[in-house]
C-alpha cells in the first residue's frame, strides 16, 4: 500500500465566479428552482471532475455548498431558528435562504467569523430547537459523485461538537452544560447519515472538529470523545477520519487515541507544534495520519524539496501505508488557479499557487512518495528554479528597505513628549469644543461613486474627469459635514473601494490579482492584494486629496489610513521572510507618508487598525507576540510627527477588556471604538482599568440603516461619561458610513450633533 493524496474541501465560487452569478440570478428570481438545482449540479460535478484530473486520490463530496457549510448542517438537522418556522421537511431553496438573509418578518442568522480567518459562517440559534434529520445530504451528494462520475468520495461533514460551539442559546455561545445537554439529541442524527453512508458503500467520512484545537484541559474532551465512541460502535463499517485544523493540538496524546481510523492535523499552522508532538509522541500504528503539509490559507508554491524531507520523515513515522497527504485546511480559502493571472509577472507567478496548483503539488509530492523523486525530477526542478528567481529578483531585494529595517533595532519609536504634554499642545491648537464631534473616514459611496469609478478603470473616463469628480463629491461633503457643525471632518474617502487595496495600489510589492477571489461570506467574494516583494513608500499616498480637502476649510480635517497590521490581516503575505517583517516595511513606508501629511499641514492623523481584533491567534500563549509586533508597528507608523500634530486611531470590535493594555500601549492621541452593540461591557472595562487618552466610544450603531434618535444617543453618551471624564471624550459614529446612504447618514450625524448639544449644555449649566 502506498501514500495518497486527499483534499478537504473545494473553493466554491467557480473559475469565474460562477457560482455567485448562480446565486445571484436565483436571488434576483432570474432562475427557477430547477434551474439552479441543475446549473449547481453542474458546477459541483465539474469540480469534482477537475480534483480527479488534478491526482487527487480520496475526494472531498458534500463540501459544497448553497451558501454556508454551517447553514447546511444547521438546515440538515432541522435547528432552523424558529421565526423562520417549523419544519419537517428538507428545506427549499428560499426556505434556505431566508435564514441567511432575513425575509421580511424574520431578520437573517447572524454571521460570524469562522476562526481567525476572513471566511463568515451562519451562528446556529439552539433556541427552542428539536433535532430531526431533514435531509442527509451527505448521502445525496456521495450518490451524486459516485453516479455521474464513479468517484467514491469522502463526504465532508461538521463534526457534532464543533457545530454545536459555533453556535448560540439565549444569545451566547453553549458552554459546555449545554454542549452535554443537546449532543445526546443531535447524536442519534449523525448516527442516522453515517449508517446510509455506509449502506451506500462509502468507505470514509471526514469529520471536522475544528475547535478540538482550542481544548486545553482534557474535561473539554469528554463531548468529542463520547461522540466518536458513539458513531463508531453504531457505524464500525464507515471509517471516520477526524480532521482538525488552523492550529496545533494541545492534547495530542489524548486525542490520537479516539476512536477513529485517520487523524487529520494541520502541520502549516501549528507553530511547528503538532511536528513535534508527532516526534515525541510517534503517532498510533492503527490510525492513518493525514498530514495537513500544504497551507491552505496562503497562495504560495510550497519549497518541494523541503515538503519533501517532511514527507520522507512520516513515512518512517508511520510507515507509507498510514500516510495521506493533504492540504492543512480546507482550500475554500484560497483562490481557485493561477492560470487567470495573465497580467501578472512571471517571476511572480511561478511563485503562486491557488487551489488547483496546491492539488498539484499534493499529486507530486505523492508519487515523489511512492516511486522516489526522480519520477517527478521536472517538477522538482521547475519548483525550485521559480522559488530561486522569485527570491532573487529586485521585488525582494530592496536595499533601500532592507537598509531600513536593519537599522531598525538602533531606533526607538516614541513620541517626543509623553501624552499629557502633548495633549496639551493640541488643545492649544485645535482648540476644539468639549465633547467634540467626527466621523470615522468614509462617507456613503453612491451609485454614482461607483459608476464613476467603474468607468474610469476601464477607461472610458479620463484620469482627470475622475479626479474632478472626486475633489467634487469631498467639497460637497466639506459643505454637508459644516452644515452639521461637526468639529473634526474627513474627505469622505471616495478614492477607496477598500481601505486595503488602495495603499496597496501605491506602495512597491503589492500585486493586485485578476481572479484571486475567495468567498467571505455567501455569495461575497473579496480579492486580497498580494504582498510579494519589499514594500516601498515611492509616492504620497494620501496627501492629495487630505490637501484639498482642508483648504475648503478653517476646521481641521482629519488625514486617513489604514495601519500595517489590517493591511497584513487582509492581504495575502508573503511567506519567505517573517510577517513580522512585512508589518514593519509597511509601517516604515507609512511613517513616511504620516510626516508628509504633517508637513502639508494637516494637524490630525487617524491610522486605523480595524483588524487587531479579529486577528488574534487562536490560543492564547501566542497573543502577547501578535499584539506586541502590532504596536510596534503602530508606533513606527505615527511618532515621527510633533507633539502637537494628534495621532487618532480607529478600531471596530466589540470584545474590549481583551486588548485594553494593547490599546493604552499604542499610545495614540485619540482612539474611537465600535461599540454600540456591546456598550455595557466595555464601560466596566474602563471601570475596572482606566484610561488616559482621548476617546471616542461609537454612540450610534451604523450597521443598519435605522436613524438612531436623538435621546438614544444622548442615554450612550452619559452612560459613557459615567466613567469617562467629559474633557477626554469624542463623540462619534461606530464605525466609517461607506456603505450607508445619503440620507439616512444626515439624519443620524444631526441627530448625533444635537445630542452632543444637549449634553453640552447640561456639563456647562452644571458647572456654572
Ligand atoms: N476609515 C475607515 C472608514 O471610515 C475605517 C473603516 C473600518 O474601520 N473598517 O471606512
Ligand atoms: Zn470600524
Amino acid at each position: 500500500m502506498a501514500v495518497i493524496s486527499s483534499n478537504l474541501g473545494y473553493p466554491r465560487l467557480g473559475e469565474h465566479r460562477e457560482w455567485k452569478h448562480l446565486l445571484e440570478h436565483y436571488w434576483q428570481h432570474k432562475l427557477t428552482d430547477a434551474e439552479f438545482h441543475v446549473a449547481a449540479k453542474k458546477l459541483r460535478l465539474a469540480n469534482l471532475k477537475k480534483e480527479r484530473d488534478l491526482g487527487v486520490d480520496l475526494i472531498p463530496v458534500a463540501d459544497n455548498s448553497d451558501y454556508d457549510h454551517v447553514l447546511d448542517t444547521l438546515a440538515a438537522f432541522g435547528a432552523v431558528p424558529t421565526r423562520f418556522g417549523h419544519f419537517d421537511h428538507a428545506l427549499n431553496l428560499s426556505e434556505y435562504y431566508a435564514i441567511a438573509r432575513g425575509t421580511k418578518t424574520a431578520v437573517a442568522a447572524e454571521m460570524t467569523k469562522w476562526f481567525n480567518i476572513n471566511y463568515h459562517y451562519i451562528v446556529p440559534e439552539f433556541d427552542d430547537i428539536n433535532f430531526k434529520l431533514l435531509d442527509n445530504r451527505w448521502l445525496r451528494y456521495y450518490q451524486e459523485a459516485k453516479d455521474a462520475l464513479n468517484i467514491d468520495g469522502k463526504p465532508v461533514i461538521l463534526g457534532p461538537v464543533s457545530f454545536l460551539k459555533l453556535g448560540k442559546r439565549h444569545g451566547a455561545y453553549l458552554d459546555d452544560a449545554a454542549v452535554a445537554e443537546l449532543l445526546p439529541q443531535l447524536l442519534p442524527l449523525y448516527q442516522q447519515v453515517f449508517q446510509e453512508l455506509a449502506a451506500a458503500g462509502a468507505q470514509w467520512i471526514q469529520l471536522d472538529e475544528p475547535t478540538l484545537v482550542k481544548t486545553t484541559d482534557s474535561a473539554e474532551l469528554v463531548p468529542y470523545r463520547t461522540a466518536l465512541h458513539r458513531l463508531h460502535d453504531a457505524v464500525p463499517g464507515l471509517k471516520i477520519e477526524l480532521q482538525t485544523y488552523f492550529d496545533s493540538l494541545d492534547l495530542y496524546d489524548e486525542i490520537i487515541n479516539f476512536p477513529v481510523q485517520a487523524i487529520g492535523l494541520d502541520l502549516i499552522h501549528d507553530h511547528g507544534e503538532n511536528l513535534a508532538h508527532l516526534r515525541q509522541s510517534g503517532f498510533p500504528t492503527d490510525k492513518i495520519l493525514a498530514a495537513g503539509l500544504i497551507d491552505g490559507h496562503n497562495i504560495w508554491a510550497s519549497d518541494l524539496t523541503q515538503k519533501f524531507q517532511l514527507v520522507q520523515e512520516l513515512q518512517q513515522l508511520v510507515t507509507s501505508d498510514r500516510l495521506w497527504l493533504q492540504p492543512a485546511n480546507s482550500l475554500l480559502h484560497v483562490p481557485i488557479t493561477t492560470a487567470n493571472e495573465t497580467k501578472a509577472d512571471p517571476v511572480l507567478l511561478g511563485g503562486l499557487a491557488f487551489a488547483d496548483q496546491k492539488l498539484q503539488e499534493l499529486a507530486v509530492l505523492t508519487q515523489a512518495a511512492n516511486q522516489g523523486v526522480a519520477a517527478v525530477q521536472g517538477a522538482f526542478d521547475r519548483n525550485q528554479a521559480n522559488l530561486t528567481a522569485l527570491n532573487a529578483s529586485t521585488h525582494r531585494n530592496n536595499a533601500a528597505v532592507r537598509a531600513a529595517e536593519a537599522a531598525l533595532p538602533t531606533q526607538t519609536f516614541e513620541r517626543q513628549a509623553p501624552f499629557a504634554t502633548r495633549i496639551k499642545l493640541q488643545h492649544d491648537r485645535l482648540q476644539l469644543p468639549l465633547l467634540p464631534t467626527t466621523t470615522i473616514g468614509s462617507f456613503p459611496q453612491s451609485p454614482t461613486v461607483r459608476t464613476k469609478r467603474a468607468a474610469w478603470r476601464k477607461g472610458k473616463l479620463a484620469d482627470k474627469d475622475y479626479q474632478a469628480f472626486l475633489k467634487a463629491e469631498t467639497k460637497r461633503w466639506i459643505d454637508l459635514q459644516t452644515d452639521l457643525g461637526l468639529d473634526v471632518l474627513v474627505h469622505g474617502e471616495f478614492e477607496r473601494t477598500d481601505m486595503v487595496e488602495y495603499f496597496g495600489q501605491k506602495l512597491t510589492g503589492f500585486y493586485a490579482t485578476q481572479n484571486g477571489w475567495v468567498q467571505s461570506y455567501g455569495s461575497r467574494g473579496v480579492r486580497p492584494p498580494v504582498i510579494f516583494g519589499d514594500v516601498a513608500y515611492t509616492k504620497p499616498i494620501t496627501v492629495a486629496e487630505s490637501v484639498y480637502a482642508q483648504s475648503l476649510t478653517d476646521k481641521p480635517v482629519k488625514g486617513m489610513l489604514t495601519a500595517p497590521l489590517t493591511i497584513i490581516n487582509w492581504s495575502f503575505v508573503r511567506d519567505d521572510i517573517s510577517k513580522a517583517q512585512v508589518q514593519n516595511q509597511i509601517a516604515l513606508a507609512l511613517r513616511q507618508e504620516v510626516q508628509n501629511l504633517e508637513k502639508a499641514g494637516i494637524k490630525i492623523i487617524q491610522v486605523d487598525e480595524p483588524a487587531l481584533r479579529e486577528g488574534l491567534p487562536l490560543k492564547q500563549r501566542h497573543w502577547q507576540a501578535y499584539l506586541d509586533e502590532a504596536v510596534y508597528s503602530f508606533k513606527i507608523t505615527t511618532t515621527g510627527v510633533a507633539n502637537d500634530t494628534q495621532i487618532h486611531t480607529h478600531m471596530c470590535y466589540s470584545n474590549f477588556g481583551d486588548i485594553i493594555d494593547t490599546i493604552k500601549a499604542l499610545d495614540a492621541d485619540v482612539i474611537s471604538i465600535e461599540t454600540s452593540r456591546s456598550h455595557g461591557e466595555i464601560i466596566s472595562a474602563f471601570e475596572q482599568t482606566g484610561y488616559d487618552q482621548e476617546i471616542g466610544l461609537g454612540v450610534y450603531d451604523i450597521h443598519s440603516p435605522r436613524v438612531p434618535t436623538v435621546a438614544e444617543i444622548e442615554a450612550n453618551i452619559q452612560r459613557a461619561l459615567r466613567v469617562i471624564d467629559p474633557r477626554q471624550f469624542w463623540i462619534n459614529p461606530d464605525c466609517g458610513l461607506k456603505t450607508r446612504q445619503e440620507p439616512e447618514t444626515l439624519a443620524a450625524l444631526k441627530n448625533m450633533v444635537a445630542a452632543r448639544n444637549a449634553i453640552q449644555a447640561q456639563l456647562s449649566t452644571a458647572t456654572h
